[in-house]
């Protein structure tokens, strides 16, 4: 199910440089930037510019092709970023996690080839 309704999230306000934040990746549709709260060594969040889906069920559904580019920007950023082991996150639900309902991956790891993540 894609929402047309949408609110406008704090990501948003980082997309429109509203508010800082340390921006490691930008395409035209997509963008990625340093969680403010870092879980794990490497911690970006991935997401996308269009804020109408909220979730990554929703993108999927909507626009697989978009969900792809997402994943590709990730994938590269785990590649620059870590030792190539990396989690790909998408909370889904707030009873889940979920913080922010504007659609987003969590790229989680490490630099560090001895580093393991549960
Ligand atoms: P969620 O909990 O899966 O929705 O993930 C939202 C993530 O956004 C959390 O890991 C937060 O730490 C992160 N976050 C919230 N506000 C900011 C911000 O202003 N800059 C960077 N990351 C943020």
């Amino acid at each position: 199910m894609s929402s047309s309704v949408a609110q406008p999230t704090i990501f948003s306000r980082i997309i429109a440089r509203e508010i800082p934040a340390t921006i490691v990746a930008e395409t035209e549709r997509i963008i990625a930037f340093l969680d403010i709260a870092p879980k794990a060594p490497v911690h970006v969040v991935v997401t996308t510019k269009d804020p109408q889906y909220q979730n990554v069920v929703e993108l999927a559904a909507g626009n697989p092709t978009l969900l792809a580019e997402l994943v590709a920007v990730a994938e590269q950023i785990a590649a620059e970023r870590t030792n190539g082991q990396f989690r790909l996150v998408f909370n889904t639900g707030a009873a889940a996690g979920q913080t922010v309902f504007h659609v987003h991956a969590h790229v989680l790891g490490s630099p560090e080839a001895s580093d393991q993540l549960g």
